[in-house]
């Protein structure tokens, strides 16, 4: 019986690897071999470690990769898979593609970053410290990576073959629909990916692209992510808040200083800021976007408007590209990105990394941390650990680049811009399937979030559902 293999994401939010393997022997030989995401472990130095160890199949007998979309966490182990010699095709939707082709270099930019840095103070284990990959191995990547249309059906094998559904997560994400059929019998998985909010504006505001994942889906087993599974996204409008904090920072002469992931989070954060100016729910004042991935991401979205939500299409019809909007800056070089460093009146400054792990952003949190003026806006989750975090518990003081800067601007997070549905939106959303699924894996959650979800689910629709676990093989029946 052929069988999926949970090769990360599973009692983690991150590492996306499932291995499916049509094989009709149980230790897989001669089987077909899949992988749905190829992603790289983050976060707990227990989990990053697992992106140094082989996966148990080799690289080089597995067949394909279809890919859900573009999150580090999704598509970041794939430069990885290939040179540890796999050679077939990663298929994603071509935004995927195209996202990828600057978050993979970039990706590959960071660890030979890393590399150099264990090297110099002398701290890793390893001597030298390399690099998981490389800039050019992620370009070099590239080269496999093969477009599949929304809804086309691919031929992966003659037994196994997929298509893409919307997942309405980020631009050109979705769900793989894949059908495996042996000895005449049709078994179809849904594997989710990560999956975006519902179709409600006002709890899920300034979406840029599709709202809700496709519903009327049929499966005989679905593999879905649970990561707000233990948790509610407020149902309050954030925009009067948002406002109110941008208006407060100005009239006291700050600044407000926003980390923001570069993909996705930074273009749905401008299209707000850029609706408030316009409908004078707040004073034009100089807006700086200092991020080039995000500038590049921009031109992406810009690429794809067949992604957009209704309102978004609204917006650019009204006020033109975003990259050319008065008032917005768009900092490429190092030479912009410092030039803001010296702007005294107040601005809204969005910076990437998101949780301040890196990136420009440091710098200006360096400058503007230390002036009770200035206020500093959390619009993503951050990790424990990380620099955003630190400032968000509202620590006295945060290391950086060295040094410790005294925190004494003010702190506001708004937890409304996720890009993950919630439980009560999954519900929804599951509520429209046509069948019961026979089985549903959990991945994609920490233990408590996975558990939660699964009780919720066992609850309120009466499925089977199970958590799955790191490494286990389960049957495809
Ligand atoms: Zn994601």
């Amino acid at each position: 019986m052929a069988y999926i293999q949970f090769l990360g994401a599973a009692g983690t939010v991150t590492g996306s690897k499932h291995l499916i393997n049509t094989s009709s022997d149980p230790s897989g030989k001669d089987g077909f071999q899949v992988l749905v995401d190829c992603g790289l472990f983050q976060g707990p130095k227990d989990w990053r470690e697992h992106n140094w160890r082989d996966t148990p199949v080799p690289a080089k007998e597995i067949e394909a990769v279809i890919l859900t979309h573009a999150h580090l966490d999704h598509c970041g182990w794939i430069p990885r898979l290939v040179k540890e010699g796999f050679r077939g095709a990663i298929y994603a939707t071509s935004p995927t593609i195209d996202l990828c082709g600057i978050i993979l270099p970039d990706s590959g930019h960071l660890q030979e970053e890393d590399a150099n840095f264990y090297n110099k103070i002398k701290k890793s284990k390893h001597d030298p410290a390399l690099p998981l990959y490389t800039l050019e191995e992620a370009q070099a990547s590239l080269q496999y990576f093969k477009a599949a249309q929304v809804g086309q059906t691919v031929q992966l094998s003659p037994e196994l073959s997929f298509r893409f559904v919307r997942a309405a997560h980020i631009l050109g994400s979705c769900m793989a629909e894949i059908s495996l059929t042996t000895r005449g019998q049709t078994r179809r998985m849904l594997f989710t990916g990560d999956i975006g909010r519902v179709r409600d504006h006002a709890i899920a505001p300034g979406k840029v692209v599709h709202s809700g994942p496709t519903e009327g889906e049929i499966a005989d087993l679905v593999v879905m992510e649970s990561t707000y599974g233990n948790r509610l996204h407020p149902k309050e409008d954030p925009m009067p808040e948002l406002a109110a904090l941008i208006t407060a920072t100005a009239a006291r002469g700050g600044s407000v200083v926003v980390p923001a992931f570069a993909i996705e989070r930074t273009q749905k954060f401008i299209f707000l800021l850029k609706h408030l100016m316009e409908s004078g729910q707040i004073s034009r004042i100089p807006v700086f976007c200092d991020s080039p991935m995000a500038i590049k991401a921009v031109e992406i979205f810009l690429k794809h408007d067949e992604e957009y939500t209704d309102e978004t299409r609204d917006m650019i019809r009204k006020y033109g590209s975003p990259l050319a909007w008065p008032g917005f800056t768009f900092a490429s070089t190092a030479e912009e990105s410092k030039k803001i460093n010296a702007v005294l009146v107040p601005s809204v400054i969005i910076s990437s990394s998101g949780m301040a792990t890196g990136g420009r952003i440091l710098h200006h949190l360096a400058q503007r941390l230390p002036d009770p003026r200035n206020q500093i806006l959390f619009i993503g989750f951050q990790a424990p650990g990380t620099r955003g975090f630190t400032i968000k518990s509202k620590s006295p003081e945060v290391k950086i680049f060295g040094d410790f800067v005294p925190i004494r601007a003010q702190i506001a997070a708004l937890e409304q811009f996720s890009d993950h549905a919630d439980p009560p939106e999954l519900l929804q959303w599951l509520r429209t399937f046509r069948n019961r699924p026979d089985i549903t894996y959990l991945v994609h959650g920490e233990p408590d979030a996975s558990g939660k979800m699964r009780d919720v689910m066992k609850k309120e629709l009466g499925w089977n559902v199970e958590v799955a676990q790191y490494l286990e093989k389960v049957e495809v029946r």
